[in-house]
């Protein structure tokens, strides 16, 4: 998701930017269905997603939905109790499974089905589960969970999800847990026949109902997360093109309100841009099958998987704002090229637990950069990642809070960032660096991973033990200080404000003379080239500086 940006009147002529914590961020305490919700429990570890098939009929007059959803899925060990999460106000009316109504208790959102039917490891079954109710309405999307209901100036409905972090039981009835994915997925909704949805993979069809509404089938041919699921409706207009990609035609999709379609069609050219770059940083669009889509929405905008979703305004940055300060900000429509950047960090490469969702956040806030790199130069993307510095609050750690369904601090996004574009400059070989976030793709393609499995794959490809380097920017704040003393030509120097074990290369200016020096906490010395040198340290390290002597 983007970045949360709350706009404050400091004075009557000054604006501040802040950005504020993601929802349900930074909790102290968590109780039993925080448990139930953000761990995988006995009743959902013995069985494994094969496919979703949600029907959903969307009554915009009643803000009303009802339908089911058939979940099917493999046995991997023997059970009868399975859980299935839908969280209130939303109802389950009925579970059928091979043809019988079966019974379930509740406590709170979670559901435990009492299956009748032998589960035989190996084999896969499939329960229904029918429900209805008044959904949740979002007092902040895409921030906080739910549905969207607005007009557009026409007055036809404009409706939207999005449910991350929340969850997307909030609107539909799942295993919700990202350690679990469907291999595909169907998706139908029902809405008057005046209106189209758009939902996530490619349509199928669409039908004409007796009772004057019209349903459209989509379908998803890859594994997606819960929370990239989502439901559009509009009178939308749409239009399309074909881009050239690495691994073939990718279809591009896209379905705008009417009244915005011709700024549509020049302000959507950046998405060739974000293709071209993304493609040659990261490597092929992981979801060619299902296409690519921008959907616009009355909200800011959603990784919402091959149907990015998108309520930017139509106008380069943030809102119309530049996040870093520099000016590179408004070179490009942050949503466009931030949520798309969510297709290769969050939906192909997704989080096991939000508590590292700085898997997320971090990549794709550093994937802005590398569009920058790729357009504007390196020069351009690191003023970017350098302007977005001040945004960093060291609050709280990045990682959250596991098996509670609780993320870290927002400085998982530009301190996320920073931490990347220091493991380039560490790397010090641009062409490598790229190999290696071109690997991390391959390697975690269409995978849940935790944060271990991505140090440790860095680790291996740069060559070097980078675990008091993520120990310090992942699982502490403090930021480490660059502390030396200068004599004649001896530069005294070590890390301070940092963990024991920090170890990080940095390079410095020392008189002019450009060197690489690898400080640990314990002092060190080198021999420099002049004597009384000013020492500066290079920008792009997230450190700061200190000369002991006050000089
Ligand atoms: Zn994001």
């Amino acid at each position: 998701m983007p970045p949360l940006i709350m706009k404050k009147v400091i004075s009557s002529v000054m604006m501040l930017l802040l950005i504020c914590g993601i929802a349900q961020s930074q909790r102290a305490t968590f109780d039993r269905q925080d448990t139930l919700r953000g761990s995988i429990t006995s009743e959902r570890i013995w069985w494994d997603l094969t496919h979703y098939d949600l029907n959903i009929k969307v009554d915009p007059s009643e803000k009303f939905i009802s339908g089911y959803n058939i979940v099917m899925y493999k046995v991997l060990d023997t059970s009868q109790s399975m859980q299935i999460d839908l969280q209130e106000p939303m109802k389950i009316t009925k579970i059928m499974e091979a043809g019988k109504e079966i019974t379930f208790t509740t406590e709170g959102h979670v559901h435990l089905l009492q299956l009748q039917k032998p589960q035989k490891v190996g084999e896969t079954n499939k329960v229904t589960i029918y429900y209805e109710g008044n959904p949740t309405i979002s007092p902040r999307p895409p921030w906080s969970g739910g549905f969207t209901w607005k007009k557009d100036k026409a007055g036809n409905d404009f409706i939207a999800t999005s449910c991350q972090g929340d969850g997307a039981s909030m609107w539909w009835p799942c295993k919700d847990h990202m350690y679990d994915e469907p291999e595909n997925m169907s998706i139908s909704i029902t809405t008057p026949k005046h209106l189209m949805d758009v939902s996530n993979g490619r349509l199928k069809g669409v039908d004409k109902n007796k009772d004057g509404t019209k349903t459209y089938h989509w379908y998803v041919d890859n594994p997606i997360n819960n929370y990239g699921v989502n439901i559009n409706i509009a009178d939308y207009a749409h239009f399309s093109e074909v881009y050239d990609g690495e691994k073939g035609k990718l279809d591009c999709d896209y379905y705008v309100l009417k009244e915005n379609l011709e700024k549509a069609k020049v302000q959507f050219k950046d998405t060739r841009r974000m293709l071209t770059a993304f493609e040659h940083w990261f490597g092929p669009y992981p979801f060619y099958e299902d296409g690519f889509k921008l959907v616009e929405v009355p909200y800011l905008g959603m990784e919402h998987q091959s149907s990015v979703t998108y309520g930017n305004g139509y106008q380069n940055g943030y809102s119309g704002t530049d996040l870093s300060g520099t000016g590179w900000g408004m070179k490009f429509d942050f949503i466009i090229v931030h949520e798309a950047g969510h297709e290769w960090f969050a939906n192909s490469i997704t989080n096991i637990d939000i508590a590292d969702m700085w898997i997320h956040e971090g990549f794709t806030a550093y994937s802005e950069n590398l569009f920058l790199d790729y357009h504007y130069g390196k020069q351009a993307s690191s003023e970017y990642v350098i302007g977005t510095r001040a945004r960093i609050a060291n609050d709280a750690p990045i990682i959250g809070t596991y098996n509670v369904n609780s993320a870290g601090s927002s400085d998982m996004y530009y301190k996320g960032a920073n931490i990347i574009h220091m493991l380039r400059q560490i790397v010090n070989d641009d062409e490598k660096w790229r190999m290696i976030l071109r690997g991390m793709n391959e390697t975690f393609y269409h995978q849940t991973v935790t944060t271990e499995q991505i140090e440790d794959y860095l680790s291996e490809q740069i060559g070097q033990d980078l675990q008091p380097f993520f120990d310090q920017y992942l699982r502490d704040t403090r930021i480490p200080t660059f502390e030396y003393l200068i004599k004649g030509d001896q530069l005294k120097y070590r890390w301070t404000n940092c963990n024991r074990m920090f170890d990080m290369p940095v390079r410095i200016v020392a008189g002019g003379e450009a060197l690489w020096v690898s400080p640990k906490p314990q002092w060190k010395v080198a021999t420099l080239k002049t004597a009384d040198a000013k020492i500066v340290v290079d920008k792009n390290f997230y450190v700061s500086s200190f000369n002991i002597a006050g000089e």
